[in-house]
């Protein structure tokens, strides 16, 4: 007898129906069993069984599950797939049982219960022929079924279930994506400003709290990326366990979160909120066995009920992100809620920096200089460097009226360059023992190039670099020890020296003192100005001028105004001093002048009336 296989090839040369084949090969393996008069089936019978027997085994392999339910409502085809895909055994399939039989025994197996409800009504109101043609639906154990029907000409239904999880996972992701951060799995920016719009078109009264990450981008350098992305995560989750669950937190931009508050009745609620998210953030934060203190600052904007007007989404906004610069300005690692002079003030400072930018193209900045006194020789042992801005309008601005803005435009870099070049050319027409002291902020500290754009300064202007020194505060290399320390190592190289300004006023820390090794350590004003009337001011600038002199650092005093805190700051050891007694910051022309006079100005100082004084001040001094 031939084989099935042999058969099956004869019959595609031939072209046979497989149908036709099998019967064939029925009949021979009647014949073989039971001799050639035994049985004989009508080649159409047998056919139509081979034709079952194909379709069935098609079926068991189509790879989703099948049902055919006849027009009664009774299920006359299933494979193995749809009784796993329904939840129901084989045996139980295997009686033909009606679909309602089999619907009551998926509600006693629970099948449903991940379902909506909504669909979980659809499933249970269900007459056969109802059902959607295409509906999902999630099983307990989390699988994903398409159910899709066909209904058929003379009466019932072909229904196939196919296994979509993956599909639904990846659609269900993307979907996740479009509204939210992949990050943080916060909303992202786009469904910020639905929500935010939905809000201000309700009008309910809301607050928008926009929180900022402080020196973020600090943390990242230093730490790395892995580091800030745990960092967002951490703060992420902080933020979102102050809020209600109703209340939207988004990541809108790199270090930046913000929070609709809706509804809410009156602002103190967000700023109770705010001040929350504050007080979260004081523990410390740690990962990869690093741990670090780190701080946010945030501001706060309300809109009452029943006001919200047409841009009340983008005004809202705008007055938070105001809100959150005063925040910062006002030291970061706080709150601030935007009241309407902050409007006021940006509106002025968007017009200085316009002002600004024009300024330094119109030859407006001019470099005063004030002396440095040598307690020791009662000599100028030295001059700084103080930018003036000599307006059109509002006349000669003192730095401390526009540096801030400069400094937060990124514009010092340039300006501060010119500052530089400036003192140097001036500097090298005083004496060889006078030194000029310039003022480096931080934004300079970290903008690539600094060390190559003062050695050329050095180069064109042809000053001794011993001459030259810088004063940086605390403030601005705290953000990144490490690499400021790199820098002002690679300008000690240059042969210029490094002063640490203002003293006292921001960490005060030792080891600040110890790392960077600086030249000169200047006193702040503010422990001046109280040293001789204050036992703990006095305190404080004694400790400084024993410690820097036990270290080699030679001390100035600030802010030297009267002649008793004079004396007193001699007495404690200062080396240097600094001061309106001596003389304010003043043009090169009046700096020239102190001097070549300076030992006949100094008999007459605290003589108010002095007539060479008043000269000097009347042509040259604010
Ligand atoms: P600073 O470096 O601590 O400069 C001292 C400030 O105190 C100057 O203010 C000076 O005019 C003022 N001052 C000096 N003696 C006295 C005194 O006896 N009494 C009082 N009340 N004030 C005194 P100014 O020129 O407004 O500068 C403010 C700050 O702006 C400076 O503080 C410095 O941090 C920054 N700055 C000034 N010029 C530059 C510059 O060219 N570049 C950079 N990056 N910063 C600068
Ligand atoms: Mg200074
Ligand atoms: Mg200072």
């Amino acid at each position: 007898m031939k084989s099935f296989r042999e058969l099956s090839a004869a019959s595609a040369r031939g072209r046979k129906s497989a149908a036709t084949v099998v019967a064939r090969w029925l009949t021979l393996a009647a014949e073989r069993l039971s001799g050639p008069q035994a049985v004989a089936f009508p080649t159409e019978a047998l056919e139509a069984l081979a034709e079952i027997a194909i379709i069935r085994t098609a079926i068991n392999h189509v790879g989703r599950g099948v049902q055919m339910i006849d027009s009664t409502g009774r299920i006359v085809v299933a494979n193995s797939q749809a009784a796993e895909m329904l939840g129901v055994s084989l045996e139980f399939m295997a009686a033909k049982p009606l679909e309602a039989e089999v619907m009551a025994e998926q509600w006693r197996r629970d099948e449903f219960n991940a379902c909506s409800d909504q669909l979980r009504r659809q499933i249970a109101g269900h007459v056969t022929g109802n059902q959607p043609p295409r509906f999902r639906r999630q099983r307990p154990n989390g699988q994903v079924i398409e159910v899709e029907n066909v209904r058929l000409a003379g009466g019932g239904v072909v229904r196939t279930h196919t296994d979509v999880t993956a599909r639904h996972e990846a659609e269900q992701r993307i979907a996740f994506l479009a509204h939210n951060d992949f990050l943080t799995g916060l909303a992202n920016r786009a469904s910020f400003q639905q929500a935010i719009d939905e809000a201000a078109r309700d009008d309910c009264g809301f607050a928008v709290i926009l929180v900022d990450v402080d020196h973020f981008k600090q943390v990242n350098d230093t730490l790395g990326h892995h580091f800030g992305d745990a960092l967002l995560q951490e703060v992420a989750r902080r933020v979102r366990a102050q809020v209600r669950e109703g209340d939207v937190v988004a990541r809108i931009g790199g270090d930046e979160l913000a929070l609709l508050i809706a509804p809410v009745p009156v602002c103190s609620v967000a700023e109770a909120i705010s001040a929350q998210i504050v007080d979260a953030m004081r523990v410390p934060f740690e990962y990869a066995n690093q741990m670090r203190v780190f701080s946010v600052s945030l501001g706060v904007a309300f809109v009452p009920l029943g006001t919200a007007e047409p841009a009340a989404a983008e005004l809202v906004q705008w007055q938070a992100d105001m809100a959150l610069y005063g925040a910062k300005t006002k030291g970061r690692g706080c709150w601030c809620a935007f009241d309407p002079s902050m409007a006021v003030r940006e509106t002025e400072e968007r017009r200085t920096l316009v002002e600004l930018r024009a300024a330094m193209d119109d030859g407006q900045f001019e470099v005063f200089y004030q002396p440095i006194i040598d307690l020791r020789r009662d000599t100028i042992s030295g001059f700084e460097a103080l930018i003036r801005w000599r307006h059109p309008l509002r006349g000669l601005l003192a730095a401390c009226e526009f540096i801030p803005l400069i400094e937060s435009s990124g514009l010092i870099v340039p300006i501060g360059l010119w500052v530089l070049k400036r003192a140097c050319l001036d500097a090298l027409e005083w004496p060889d023992a006078v030194r000029i002291l310039v003022n480096l902020s931080s934004r300079q500290v970290s903008s690539p190039g600094l060390v190559e754009s003062v050695s050329q300064t050095l180069a064109d202007t042809g000053l001794s670099p011993h001459r030259l020194e810088f004063e940086v505060t605390e403030s601005s290399i705290v953000q990144s020890v490490r690499a400021a320390e790199q820098v002002l190592m690679s300008l000690r190289g240059l042969g210029v020296r490094i002063a640490l300004d203002d003293f006292g006023t921001g960490y005060s820390s030792l080891s600040h003192i110890r790392e960077l090794r600086f030249d000169t350590i200047k006193i702040d004003r503010s422990f001046v100005s109280d040293a001789a009337v204050r036992a703990d001011c006095g305190a404080i600038v004694r400790a400084i001028t024993s410690l820097a002199c036990d270290l080699g650092i030679e001390t100035i005093a600030e802010g030297v105004e009267t002649e008793r805190q004079l004396d007193w700051i001699r007495g404690a050891g200062c080396d240097e001093a600094q001061g309106y007694l001596f003389s304010k910051p003043v043009p090169k022309a009046a700096a020239d002048i102190l001097l070549r006079d300076w030992s006949r100005l100094m008999l007459t100082r605290g003589d108010h009336q002095s007539s060479e004084k008043e000269t000097l001040k009347d042509e040259f001094i604010q």
